[in-house]
């Protein structure tokens, strides 16, 4: 079972905890274990599980990607519609993350949450296709 939700972001480089989003469709599913799929519908943004607790994970991470890939270094997608910094980070991240469900919830450490990195923003709508596969 699949279920995609949106949201849109706000700014051009931007992380948004989605936790409590995936989170709500896990306990709805009523799927008490197996793994749940989550995946970005974009080439443009990435997801992550990281530290969720303190904003400044994500503006540190937004700005460690600016200094490895900067943007408009000469890169050639920018012929085309001047975003290839972005397709390159959701690449290097990767849209997609799968996680455990156990006694019908995430299994997280307690600093992990599901963001989502804006690399090309700010855009509406984001999708996020979320899939729980219940455990045999
Ligand atoms: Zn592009």
């Amino acid at each position: 079972m699949a279920e995609i939700f949106t949201l849109s972001t706000s700014q051009a480089k931007q992380c948004i905890d989605i936790t409590t989003r995936v989170r709500e469709i896990v306990r709805k599913s009523g799927v008490r274990d197996g793994l749940c799929h989550v995946m970005v519908l974009h080439a443009t943004a990435a997801l992550a599980v990281n530290e969720n607790a303190d904003p400044n994970i994500g503006v540190d991470l937004l700005a460690a990607l600016d200094r490895a890939i900067p943007d408009h270094a000469g890169w050639l997608h920018d012929r085309i519609d001047n975003n290839a910094q972005a397709h390159i980070k959701a690449a290097i991240l990767g849209s997609s993350e799968i996680i455990p469900i156990a006694d019908g919830d995430f299994l997280l450490g307690t600093w992990q949450g599901i963001m989502l990195i804006e690399l090309d923003g700010p855009r509406s709508p984001r999708r996020v296709a979320v899939t729980i596969i219940p455990a045999p």
